[in-house]
């Protein structure tokens, strides 16, 4: 077993539809539109000293919608943004990739469920997976968290409210909490931390 002493824990963050409003391929940074509390919940986040890493899938550049620097152009401004609003993410990690699209299209490990983006991060970061949270408004957010042992929160913006009502029977795993937003979510976690958990 892998040593954990000396790991910090960490909150995964999705980020479309669970940081900024979900609008389709954010194909342009000026599509990138914040929700009002990310700032907040992010912050709230960085007083806790708790690490705040962006997970996410951006598939539209293996499919030709955009380029791969509209990925780093929109993070820069989601940086400063948030940053506006005293909020400092620890770490953003992006696929590209997607299965059946690209020059050679193949399945990566990185596209959530996938945990090599994740994995990649607890290296550079020195955090324990284990020990840590997921928060997102898909499926495949709460399958990958699931799969590195941290616990998974489903918000209920993006397409958190439609997955719960609509597609909970069919979901192959459950999340650990469900709530409205980013917020609350960072709310329950400090919360389970408080108690000891
Ligand atoms: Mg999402
Ligand atoms: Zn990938």
């Amino acid at each position: 077993m892998k040593k954990s002493i000396g790991k910090r824990r960490a909150v995964f963050l999705d980020r479309d539809g669970t940081i900024n409003h979900l609008v389709g391929y954010v194909n342009h940074p000026s599509r990138l539109r914040l929700y009002r509390f990310s700032a907040e919940a992010i912050r709230t986040l960085n007083g806790r000293a708790l690490p705040a890493v962006v997970i996410t899938n951006q598939s539209g550049v293996a499919r030709g919608m955009f380029p791969e620097w509209v990925v780093e152009e929109t993070h820069r401004r989601m940086i400063r943004r948030l940053g506006a609003g005293g909020a400092r993410l620890d770490g953003i990690y992006y696929c590209p990739h997607h299965p059946a699209a690209g020059d050679s299209p193949r399945r990566c490990r990185c596209r959530k469920p996938g945990t090599a983006l994740v994995r990649r991060a607890a290296r550079e970061l020195e955090i324990d997976l284990a020990r840590s949270f997921m928060v997102g408004d898909s499926p495949a957010d709460i399958q990958m968290g699931k799969r590195i042992g941290a616990r998974t929160i489903l918000v209920m913006t993006g397409y958190g409210r439609g997955e719960y009502e609509y597609n909970r029977s069919k979901w192959k795993v459950a999340p650990d909490h469900v709530c409205t937003d980013l917020l609350a979510a960072v709310r329950w976690i400090l919360d389970r931390i408080d108690h000891g958990e």
